[in-house]
């Protein structure tokens, strides 16, 4: 039998692309085709793996005559040409979960370090400053006993809350439109409340929902009043969710007293980006999903959920937009 082929545009080290080969189902190959070469090799492809190919326009995209999967190896398709791959009708898929613990982690992370002052104290101990000043002039808290606020209870915000029930928070609140089953918010130990109530209440914030026009600047200098001087806010989803120059002032000013962010509205950020100023923000290069452990659980998901469709299966992890192009099952 004739091996099938994945096409996968290489962003990735070598390293990582040896795992995709070593995992590889038995009878497929993986292959790579440059950005330059892809216009040219589309017509022959039927399977494209991708990491946020955000710049497949329209044209390439008509000439995927057999294309059947756009398997994205990332969860964000904010910058994903949604409606060039409806104009074709094919499918575009995400990882299924695959970094979910990643980001989970690193939120987590951001978390501790605010709210235990990890740069301040670190800054402190180097400069021969020790503790800064007398023994509590410098308050570091603990989750325990705070209301932790996640804003989006999908797959990376069920995780959040999973990571940080052992801290024993006083309580995990939680706001998203799609509210999981009771059943659900038992087991994971949340309690729904509305946006604005969340922000007024929490004193860590963590944003765990998908870019879209409605998400736009969700958290602005009005959402950022709402919030205690004392909280903390963290960012592991998309750039554009917190205005960033809102954000910038709201921490100069005293308006929140943190904020942990992984993306920008821009990456990389310009130099003189409002937040690389700003009191009390701690930034990471995009790097809460990448951890050497996904790789192994995105090239797996991804291989999976192809090898699904090769048998004519329908494909998981269809993006909501698209969801029209996949069989629906049956509701009886
Ligand atoms: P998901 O689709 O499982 O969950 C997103 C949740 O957000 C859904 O439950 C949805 O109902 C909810 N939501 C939608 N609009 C909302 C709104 N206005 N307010 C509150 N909730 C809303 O996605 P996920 O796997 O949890 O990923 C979340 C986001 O994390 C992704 O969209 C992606 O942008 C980002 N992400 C970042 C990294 C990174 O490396 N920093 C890695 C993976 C994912």
């Amino acid at each position: 039998m004739p091996e099938k082929t994945i096409t996968l545009v290489p962003v990735l080290s070598e390293e990582v692309l040896a795992i995709g080969r070593r995992l590889l189902p038995e009878g497929w190959t993986l292959e790579s085709v440059s950005k330059a070469d892809l216009s040219a090799k589309m017509p022959e492809i039927e399977y494209l793996l991708g990491m946020e190919p955000g710049w497949i326009d329209d044209d390439v995209m008509a000439t995927g005559k057999k294309l059947k999967l756009f398997q994205l190896m990332n969860v964000g398709y904010d910058s994903f040409n949604v409606e060039g791959a409806r104009k074709v009708r094919v499918p575009v898929s995400v990882n299924g979960g695959a970094n979910a613990i990643s980001v989970a982690e690193h939120a987590v992370m951001f978390i501790l370090a605010l709210i235990k002052k990890l740069s301040q104290l670190d800054a402190n101990v180097r400069a021969g400053k020790w503790r800064g000043g007398a023994m509590g002039s410098l308050r570091v808290h603990e989750v325990w006993s705070q209301t932790v606020g996640i804003i989006g209870m999908g797959r990376i915000g069920q995780n959040v809350a999973a990571r940080l029930r052992p801290f024993e928070p006083g309580e995990i609140v939680y706001y998203d439109p799609m509210r999981p089953s009771a059943e659900r918010e038992k087991q994971l130990g949340v309690r729904y409340l509305p946006l604005d109530e969340l922000l007024k209440t929490a004193d860590i914030v963590t944003l765990h929902v998908p870019l879209m026009p409605e998400t736009q600047d969700l958290i602005d200098a009005r959402a950022l009043k709402l919030m205690k001087p004392t909280a903390v806010i963290v960012n592991t989803s998309r750039g554009g969710l917190i205005n960033e120059n809102d954000l910038a002032e709201a921490l100069t000013e005293g308006t929140i007293a943190g904020a942990g962010i992984d993306v920008f509205s821009q990456e990389p950020p310009p130099p003189d980006h409002p937040l690389f100023t700003a009191p009390n923000a701690l930034l990471t290069p995009h790097m809460a999903g990448p951890t050497w452990e996904s790789w192994p659980r995105r090239f797996q998901n991804c291989f999976e959920n192809i090898v699904r469709v090769s048998k004519g299966e329908a494909p998981q992890w269809v993006i909501p937009e698209l969801a029209e192009l996949v069989p629906q099952p049956v509701r009886r």
